[in-house]
């Protein structure tokens, strides 16, 4: 067959450990032979993000606005000991930070889901893709030992110097504070991503928060969000035949617990983080949750949720086999192939990125996978592949799909 044409690039930006040796196999053996690579590449490692002070990470996020999707490998955010192994200049910050700062995003994950890898709810046959909020809360709070007894306020004092003052509490004896704050800026952009990737991806899009017992906080993220579906949405929604629905987050928990998934679960940041390692660890594994960042203006960025995988990667150094897990950055790349093949309007790169994700799934329902994957299945007597050898056998498969 001759190779796929691309209109326009994709961001590629590339990146660390053993997740950097699986981007180069998946490029040369699932991409390269069947598709003519159109990409902008910025190497996002962190020895080339050291010698750029970090530049590349913000011109890589500048070109995602420029040309609207992005892939991203996983990339180590630098602690001390990483400062030390890699004789950094400084502890750069996280580079999914600074790209989601610039971006201004929400990140939606959701599960691969493949038979012979069960999740641990049986009623789960679709994939609950987790949306969260992330700006402020109780990651931007400000917090207080209270030593002994005092009377505790909130107090806001506006532009002109005149305070309102809301009591806390009185206490009688030490205790602990916390004031945490959200913008209906931020608000908003995170109702208007979510409302739109639920059109994208024809999901329902559930929303739960306590607005109940928070009647002022909490119910200002519904109020928004309610105000924004029903000026710029309800038809959409309406003509999709998908809907919106707002309940408590408690009773949200219930009905997540008892439904078949295909449907997007809208979560403040605290609640995202929690609910997101549950929703990935009851779907079965790390390795099999796709990531992805949305922009207000509709910009798309596609990961793997996992990191780095340090300890296959430092295996792989010492010249002994690994077997890693490529299935969520293969599928990073089949998500932003379909994404430029919509924009642009390829039906032809549309189609062979959904034969690049079924031949991967056909893979491990063939037996063969990775051996994290090999631990949990209910497939019998699966084959344990060593990283290039599960790739190689996507490739066998995908090419008999697209008739090569
Ligand atoms: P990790 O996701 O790399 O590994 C966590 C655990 O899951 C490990 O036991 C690992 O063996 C297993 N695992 C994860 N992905 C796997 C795969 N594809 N195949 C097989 N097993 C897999 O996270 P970590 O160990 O906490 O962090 C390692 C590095 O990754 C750190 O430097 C961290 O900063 C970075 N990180 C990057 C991102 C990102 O770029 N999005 C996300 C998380 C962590």
């Amino acid at each position: 067959m001759d190779k796929i044409k691309m209109q326009a690039p994709i961001v590629e930006m590339d990146g660390d450990e053993m997740t950097r040796i699986l981007w180069k196999i998946i490029k040369e053996e699932l991409l390269l032979p069947f598709i003519d690579l159109n990409t902008e590449y910025y190497d996002l490692g962190l020895e080339h993000r050291d010698a750029t002070n970090d530049k590349v990470t913000t011109e890589a996020a500048e070109a995602t606005k420029k040309y609207g999707v992005a892939v991203k490998c996983a990339t180590i955010t630098p602690n001390a000991a990483r400062v030390k192994e890699y004789g950094l200049k400084e502890m750069w910050k996280s580079p999914n930070g600074t790209i989601r700062a610039i971006l201004d995003g929400t990140v939606f994950r959701a599960p691969i889901i493949v038979k012979g890898i069960e999740p641990y709810v049986k009623t789960w046959t679709k994939p609950i893709t987790i949306a969260r909020h992330a700006y402020g809360d109780v990651y931007k709070a400000a917090e207080m030992k209270i030593p002994g007894p005092g009377i505790c306020e909130l107090v806001y004092t506006d532009a002109n110097g005149v305070e309102t003052r809301e009591p806390i509490h009185e206490f009688k004896g030490p205790g602990v504070l916390q004031g945490m704050h959200n913008l209906n800026r931020s608000i908003e952009s995170f109702a208007r991503c979510c409302f739109s990737y639920a059109l994208d991806t024809r999901q329902d899009l559930w929303f739960a928060t306590k607005d109940t017992i928070s009647k002022k906080y909490d119910h200002t993220f519904k109020d928004i969000f309610q105000e924004i579906y029903d000026k710029e949405y309800a038809g959409k929604f309406s003509k999709a035949g998908i809907t919106y629905f707002y309940t408590l987050i408690d009773d949200a928990v219930a009905r997540v617990i008892k439904s078949e998934g295909g449907y997007i679960w809208a979560c403040k940041n605290y609640d995202g983080d929690v609910m997101s390692d549950m929703v990935a660890t009851a779907f079965g594994s790390l390795a099999m949750m796709t990531s992805v960042l949305v922009s207000p203006d509709g910009n798309y960025e596609y990961e793997a949720a996992h990191g780095t995988v340090q300890r296959h990667y430092y295996k792989y150094l010492k010249g002994e086999s690994t077997s890693t897990n490529s299935v969520a950055t293969i599928f990073a790349w089949s998500g932003a192939l379909r994404k430029r093949g919509e924009l642009d309007g390829s039906k032809r790169l549309q189609e062979f990125a959904d034969f690049l994700e079924s031949a991967t799934i056909q893979t491990i329902e063939d037996g063969i996978m990775t051996k994290d994957l090999a631990l949990m299945t209910t497939i019998p007597d699966p084959h344990v592949a060593e990283s290039s050898e599960f790739i190689k056998a996507i490739r066998e498969r995908l090419e008999r799909k697209l008739g090569c």
